[in-house]
């Protein structure tokens, strides 16, 4: 637009410029003829008033005199030429039908403007009648009035050239002042459109073409800015909404392609926060049975749940809830399915863990009540008839039912300790105090073992509730007697370091062996299942010892050799 106008202003005054040079080159031509031929005419007047004869050569004389730069013709009342100043006379023909001549014997005077027949150039010529009859002709070459009106055309056209130049510098600041206030209003639209501030009009307010045509667009600017703002707060807070999520959400087209999802499913499927490829959500072009539930949902149109975890995420169970979107657009895109995903990795391991152990406890159970079972039936059948017999088999039955009753005990724990979350905050408990009333306890089991049980080491509160403590040395001592031989040791000690309190249980038994270390803790794990049992182990000892003190923020190592014995060493934090 600011081309245009500077173009059209430039053009308007250059087509003026033209019109009022050649006007002003004609009235140049006219007034340099003008004064020309009165100069001509002045010249025969003052010639004519000299004398009352014509002298004609000491006229031409004269003439030449005067004015050496014209040409003077007398000519004879017949029209013979008498003298010419610029030719021969006598070789010029008669002059009587000359226009001007004849003009000028008609009436006095005389004028025309013609190519000369004697000199060849275009001519002006005057003619006068004497007083005596004769005609004097004065005439000057046309060129020479020429020449003064080029000259007068170059200064005009000099002054044209710069008028234009001014004008072409004025016409592009006019342009520049006229295009700025829209400029102004383009940046204020444009930096609405972006978001920001709209830039200020202020500038402008003062033209009064503009002033209404900037009172709309402040109108228009506020309401586009109060729009933008309000749909990009409800836009921020679906976001945020989407994004604080811990399940992944995606939504997908009709056929399954990508329109959105959320941080938690760019986070599952390892895509990062900033990065535009999402063709890794993409999860139903992996899996078949994906493929499958969304066909099921999209053709049935309801909501299917399917556990995935097949997908290129190593060890990680998902759970899909797919819903049928119909009639929603998302972008100008029909959305035909959302999708829900949780992680259900960890769900799924305790699950499994539970299983395992509901089985293992089973079987478990079922060992001693088969033995009860077939040593009552043997004493109901009467097939037992010695008194002495029947003693030990009652015997037996009491050893199963002690064993039964550890059992359930130790059930109980862990099932206890699988449903708390944080025991007993502020707890404390003293190590070696807890740890001589253990011993205390186990002095007689000890005694039958024949191993020796010693407690030593600096006292030291542990941040523990005290029955678990005494849970946790209570199974570590027992395991130290148990897996021990005749003339062994078991030594508890117990020690402060730093921010910890620590608890060593060694023995001098048969140890573990090293591919077995790392299982000790599972729940019914034993290294050697008969000797376990006969112990009286119900193969949960060490896995309540591992859960209880991972409640209380604990550690605990083992270190073992065959035949040579095992420390356990648990680290606690102080109270
Ligand atoms: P249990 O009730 O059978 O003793 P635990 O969970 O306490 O169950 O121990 C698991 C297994 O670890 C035991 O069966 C035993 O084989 C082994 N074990 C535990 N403590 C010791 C120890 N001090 N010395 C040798 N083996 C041990």
């Amino acid at each position: 637009m600011k081309k245009r106008l500077t173009a059209t202003t430039f053009l308007i005054v250059l087509v003026a410029l033209l019109v009022s040079n050649a006007m002003g080159v004609w009235f140049l031509f006219n007034q340099e003829r003008d004064d020309s031929l009165e100069s001509l005419k002045e010249l025969l007047i003052l010639m004519d008033s000299q004398s009352q004869i014509t002298n004609a050569q000491a006229a031409a004389e004269q003439f030449r005199q005067a004015a050496p730069d014209k040409r003077l013709t007398i000519i004879d009342t017949d029209g013979t030429v008498l003298v010419d100043t610029d030719a021969d006379a006598d070789s010029l023909e008669n002059h009587a039908s000359r226009p001007e001549v004849a003009s000028a014997l008609a009436t006095g005077w005389g004028e025309d403007t013609r190519a000369s027949d004697t000199v060849g150039v275009p001519m002006l010529y005057v003619a006068k009648r004497f007083t005596d009859g004769m005609i004097g002709r004065a005439s000057m070459p046309l060129s020479s009035i020429d020449s003064l009106v080029w000259r007068g055309a170059a200064g005009l056209l000099a002054a044209s050239v710069v008028a234009l130049l001014l004008v072409l510098a004025l016409s592009r600041r006019m342009a520049q002042r006229a295009v700025a206030p829209l400029g102004a209003v383009s940046d204020a639209l444009s930096s609405v459109l972006a978001g920001s501030a709209p830039t200020s009009l202020d500038a402008y307010r003062s033209d009064d073409e503009l002033r209404p045509i900037l009172r709309y667009i402040d109108k228009l600017v506020e309401r586009l800015g109060d729009s933008i703002q309000s749909l990009t707060s409800e836009r921020d807070k679906v976001n945020l909404i989407l994004d604080c999520m811990d399940e992944g959400f995606l939504l997908l087209d009709e056929k399954g392609g990508l329109l959105a999802s959320n941080r938690a499913a760019r986070e599952l499927f390892g895509v990062p926060e900033d990065s535009s490829d999402l063709s890794g959500l993409l999860i139903h072009t992996r899996s078949r049975r994906l493929r499958e539930a969304l066909e099921q949902c999209h053709s049935q149109k309801t909501q299917v749940v399917l556990d995935v975890d097949d997908l290129p995420l190593p060890g990680r169970s998902l759970r899909f809830f797919l819903s049928p979107v119909s009639g929603q657009q998302y972008e100008g895109q029909r959305v035909g399915t959302s999708i829900l995903l949780s992680d259900v990795t960890e769900l799924k391991r305790a699950e499994h863990i539970r299983n395992d152990f509901t089985a293992n406890v089973s079987h478990e159970l079922k060992t001693p009540l088969t033995s009860i079972k077939g040593f009552a039936d043997m004493l109901s059948s009467g097939m037992v008839t010695e008194p002495a017999d029947q003693k030990r088999f009652s015997s037996l039955i009491g050893v199963e039912v002690d064993r039964l009753i550890a059992l359930i005990n130790d059930i109980l724990k862990i099932s206890e300790l699988d449903s708390v979350a944080i025991d007993q905050e502020g707890a404390s408990a003293p190590l070696l105090a807890t740890a001589q009333e253990v011993a205390g306890l186990l002095e007689l089991k000890a005694g039958e073992q024949q191993v020796t049980i010693t407690v030593s080491g600096e006292e030291c509160t542990a941040a523990i509730s005290p029955d678990r403590l005494r849970e946790v040395i209570l199974n570590l001592a027992e395991n130290g007697l148990k897996y021990n031989r005749p003339g062994g040791s078991v030594t508890v000690t117990t020690a402060c370091e730093g921010d910890h309190a620590v608890l060593t249980v060694a023995d001098t038994g048969i140890g573990i062996p090293p591919e077995a270390l790392p299982r000790i803790f599972e729940r019914f794990y034993r290294v050697d299942p008969g000797r376990a049992r006969k112990a009286g182990g119900t193969g949960l000892g060490l896995a309540i010892v591992k859960h209880i003190v991972a409640l209380y923020g604990g550690r605990i190592q083992v270190d073992s050799q065959v035949d040579q014995g095992s420390t356990f060493r648990i680290t606690l934090p102080r109270a």
